[in-house]
């Protein structure tokens, strides 16, 4: 692989120990690490052989983490919109599509899914499990992207919030030995690119045994376990109601909590659970386009500030195309940031550098990553997202880290490195055929749409002709 360098950045936003950013810089790639990171007049003569990217009216950061994304839901985009409840979207919407999906619309699916983040800018993605896991893997692989994956695993065909569709339940230790099989398998894969993870997706579908148990092949492996937790009032009130106790409360007496646990949307968290997270070291994701679509009272009944206050790694994720709806890192900062500001009342409460933290450097120490991940240093992976401040959103630039949160989006992406391979350049994803993808999805979306029963629910009130 010829060394890669890019130079005359504007702005290259390292998210290093010192928070340096540095004007017209360079960063040089060797293999698939960076090997330098500095002004361009120092670097580039280094490296006069070098594949130049020339990042001239452009701002370089570290590759852009989206901790919470569900692959298999991208061909479900529109069809949990307006959905009544919590529970009505999940058991009666996302999770009718994911049962009614076949293999073929799975690997669309996170091929979609991937596309439209590598033109976010994003880099890595943490996906929190589903029955495709090989699929998904293989978008990995052939898109060129860092990923996470998991297996789902649900030993609960009722809840007291509703029944899981024939397909999404198995024995206690089925569910686990295939889960197993799953990360021996996978982890590892692709030059390291994949992770791969245990589930919990929903704890109240999940029984004490295999809750207990997942803790202990986590352990074993030495990975993590993902999982959503306190993300609606439902799904706080039927914890409560069938464990007498929340989210966080279960899982430490259940002995799961620690480091190597990332927990999603945590929006109805309560203080107490708040400082076991912060003692066990457990690993936050928010989804803030989600809550701002569905109403799940992330931002209202949240606990940002305060977990940022006692330390806790914060991360944020898109959550889904049936979700947050769409797959943005930029976007999410500040629909986060800005929700906080209004809903407190108060415009200092979390800063944009902090929301930028969160998609870099956090997103990597959520995804136990950071050793080699999440900001451009010596000695760190190569993956690099180039974004074109040559916009008018972006004029003028005072300050580059406000702009990026208060006024860019990831639609700015125009070059996206992984593993020291470039993905995007110039604007043109290169790893995987978007025109050919479109139309596979068109074709596959119409009829996943009737077997899944939902053309209806997407139907729009207006005549359409
Ligand atoms: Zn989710």
């Amino acid at each position: 692989m010829p060394d890669v360098l890019v130079k005359n950045a504007d702005y290259v936003v390292t998210v290093d120990r010192d928070r340096r950013i540095i004007r017209d810089g360079a960063i040089a790639i060797s293999g698939n690490k960076i090997v330098a990171v500095g002004k361009t007049q120092e670097v580039a003569p280094r490296y006069p052989n070098a594949d130049v990217i020339d990042a001239r009216g452009k701002l370089a950061l570290p590759g852009l983490f989206d901790t919470h994304i569900h692959n298999a839901q991208q061909l479900g985009r529109g069809l949990a919109d307006e959905a009544i409840s919590g529970p009505e979207r999940l058991f009666k919407r996302l999770w009718v599509v994911e049962s009614h999906m076949d293999a073929g619309d799975a690997l669309c699916a996170a091929r979609l899914c991937q596309l439209e983040l590598i033109r976010a800018g994003t880099t890595c993605f943490a996906d929190p499990g589903n029955y495709f896991a090989a699929e998904t893997a293989q978008a990995v692989g052939e898109s060129g992207m860092r990923g996470m994956i998991a297996r789902t695993v649900f030993d609960m065909g009722q809840t007291n919030m509703g029944s899981l569709p024939k397909n999404f339940f198995e024995p206690t230790d089925t569910a686990l030995g295939r889960a197993d099989d799953m990360v021996a398998e996978m982890n590892g894969r692709f030059d390291g690119r994949l992770k791969a993870w245990f589930s919990m997706r929903v704890p109240v579908a999940c029984s004490d045994d295999l809750l207990r148990k997942l803790g202990a092949l986590a352990a074993m492996r030495g990975v993590g376990i993902i999982g959503h937790a306190c993300e609606n009032r439902d799904e706080t009130t039927a914890s409560h109601l069938k464990y007498g106790m929340g989210d966080i409360a279960r899982l430490e007496k259940l002995g799961l909590l620690g480091p190597n646990m990332l927990l999603l949307h945590m929006g109805w968290v309560d203080p107490k659970e708040l400082m076991l997270v912060q003692k066990r070291d457990v690993k936050v994701s928010l989804s803030p386009g989600a809550t701002f679509h569905h109403a799940m009272g992330n931002i209202n009944h949240g606990k940002t500030p305060e977990m940022l206050e006692l330390g806790v790694t914060v991360s944020l994720g898109s959550d889904s195309a049936m979700s947050g709806n769409f797959l943005d890192a930029i976007r999410q900062t500040f629909l986060l940031v800005g929700g906080f500001h209004e809903a407190r009342l108060d415009p200092k409460i979390i800063r944009p550098e902090v929301a930028v933290e969160m998609i870099t450097i956090n997103g990597a120490r959520s995804m136990l990553w950071d050793d080699e991940l999440g900001s451009l240093e010596v000695g760190k992976k190569a993956d690099i997202s180039i974004l074109n401040t040559q916009r008018p959103e972006w004029q003028p630039i005072y300050n580059p880290i406000a702009n990026l949160v208060y006024c860019a989006h990831g639609g700015c992406a125009d070059t996206v490195i992984v593993d020291g391979k470039i993905l995007m350049r110039d604007g043109k994803v290169l790893t995987l055929n978007e025109t050919d993808l479109y139309e596979e999805a068109k074709d596959r979306a119409a009829s996943l749409v009737k077997r899944a029963g939902l053309e209806q629910a997407a139907a729009s009130i207006w005549p359409l002709q």
